[in-house]
């Protein structure tokens, strides 16, 4: 929730949900001001690839395959390499 730009961005796993969110909210007044919400105009997780699982190693290591099949989100990107490296390091305990 950005107050400042009185924007708020929210991601949904499932479709449904997010439709019925939309369906909740939009019209609603809060505060004397009426709410918005619809889907984001352009990509950002919507369209083709909403289904596709997330790329493991671009929120690891990081994933350079051109042809990859999973999806890469940017703000994703190496997430969890933390995650991922003590993981490791345990391991190598
Ligand atoms: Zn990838």
């Amino acid at each position: 929730m950005l107050l400042e730009h009185q924007c708020a961005f929210v991601n949904y796993t499932k479709k449904e949900d997010c439709e019925r969110a939309i369906q909740a909210f939009n019209g609603m007044v809060v505060e004397g001001a009426p709410l918005s919400v619809r889907y984001p105009s352009k990509g950002a997780g919507f369209g083709p690839g909403l289904y596709k699982k997330e790329c493991f190693f671009w929120r690891t290591t990081g994933c350079t395959r051109q042809d990859c099949t999973y999806r890469h989100i940017p703000e994703h990107k190496n997430i969890d390499k933390d995650k991922f490296t003590s993981r490791l390091a345990h391991i190598n305990m």
